[in-house]
This record gives C-alpha cells, sequence and structure tokens, in this order.
C-alpha cells in the first residue's frame, strides 16, 4: 500500500478481564486511545478531495458515532459483547465495526494505556 492515513479517537471506559490472574481481574477503567488505518495505492485524481486517499473527516463522521455509542464512558463487557475485553479483541471487534460501513479500512490501533497497545490488521 502506498499510502496509509490515520485517524486518532480517544474515550475513557471501564472494563473487567475475569479471567486474568492479575489486577485486570478487577473491574478499572483507562483513557483509551485508538488510531484508525486506511490504507491504499491512489490519491483521488481531481474534484474537492484531489490529492486525498480519504477526507479525514469522512474517517470521523463513520468511527465518532461508534465511539460515542459503544465506548466512550460505557463498561466494555457489557457494550462491545465481549467477555474479556482485552486490548486485542477489543480492536478486533472495532475493525469488524468499521469495516461493516463501508470504510476500507486497514487497521486499528488501541492504546490501553500509555505504554501497552495492539495493532490489529487483516492480512
Ligand atoms: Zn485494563
Amino acid at each position: 500500500m502506498a499510502y496509509a492515513v490515520r485517524k486518532r479517537f480517544t474515550f475513557e471506559a471501564a472494563h473487567r478481564l475475569p479471567h486474568h490472574d492479575g489486577k485486570c481481574a478487577r473491574l478499572h477503567g483507562h483513557s483509551w486511545v485508538v488510531w484508525v488505518e486506511v490504507a491504499g495505492m491512489s490519491v483521488e485524481a481531481s474534484g474537492p478531495k484531489v490529492g486525498m486517499l480519504i477526507d479525514f473527516g469522512d474517517i470521523a463522521q463513520i468511527v465518532r458515532p461508534i465511539v460515542d455509542d459503544y465506548l466512550d464512558h460505557h463498561y466494555l463487557n457489557e457494550t462491545t459483547g465481549l467477555e474479556s475485553p482485552t486490548s486485542e479483541l477489543l480492536a478486533e471487534w472495532l475493525f469488524e465495526k468499521v469495516a461493516a460501513s463501508g470504510l476500507p479500512i486497514a487497521a486499528v490501533t488501541i492504546q490501553e494505556t500509555c505504554t501497552s497497545e495492539c495493532i490489529y490488521r487483516r492480512s
């Protein structure tokens, strides 16, 4: 892929990992950071989006409602349907949700803390 465009979203949310053998089994929260990446070989040749792979605003238009409805200030174990919403499974969940909307998504990065993140890409 020649171009990769990434847009950042943030949300506050609680989760717990019920099977974890440490502190993550307890209910706790994070300030999560999400990067949604779209990739492609070419940019628009003409029109209002000339020179763009995709308009950043078009990414936000699809991803922001998902963040608001399912993630921000929600209990992720309930709103995502994931029994144990790890960064890995959350990234896959968001990837599928965004892909279902028609956006040509290439990857989702979930940062659970400022030192820990997971990238999910389908290849
Ligand atoms: Zn956690």
